[in-house]
């Protein structure tokens, strides 16, 4: 059987991004997403953790684990701003919805909702997927 490791192992690596999705595939409870200078990282109490028992499972569910994120960001920005907070960026905009209600209901301003309404509204887009609580 090939061993796999916990989360411990992306985070050691700097290959998470924060998603959270560990935390709620833990059969035992054993992470909690905890913030770090400005970013969810995931901290595994060992005591719970049943890795010593065969469970990998918040290694495999894990979008970090296979991801080279240093050398992508190496390829993708060979120019603009490296912030220790932000990553590496372009340009950087600040922004919001100008309609009261889109901004007031959704989050960080109404950005992406605005965005793809006015996408669909220009039909540059059939339609889009997104992810609801
Ligand atoms: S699943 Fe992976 S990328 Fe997401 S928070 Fe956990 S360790 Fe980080
Ligand atoms: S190896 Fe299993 S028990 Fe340990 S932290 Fe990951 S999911 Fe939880």
């Amino acid at each position: 059987m090939i061993y796999k490791p916990n989360i411990g192992y992306t985070v050691k690596h700097d290959l998470c991004t924060g998603c959270g999705v560990c935390e709620d595939a833990c059969p035992s409870h054993a992470i909690h997403v905890d913030v770090k200078k400005g970013c969810f990282r995931p901290i595994v109490d060992n005591e719970m953790c049943l890795n010593n028992k065969g469970c990998h499972r918040c290694y495999d569910v894990c979008p970090g684990i296979g991801v080279n994120l240093q050398q992508l960001t190496r390829e993708c920005f060979t120019e603009g701003v490296a912030d220790e907070l932000m990553g590496h960026y372009l340009k950087c905009f600040v922004g919001h919805s100008s309609d009261f209600d889109i901004r007031y209901h959704c989050a960080s301003g109404g950005m992406v909702s605005q965005f793809l309404i006015f996408l669909l509204e220009k039909e540059y887009i059939d339609g889009a997927v997104v992810t609801a609580f």
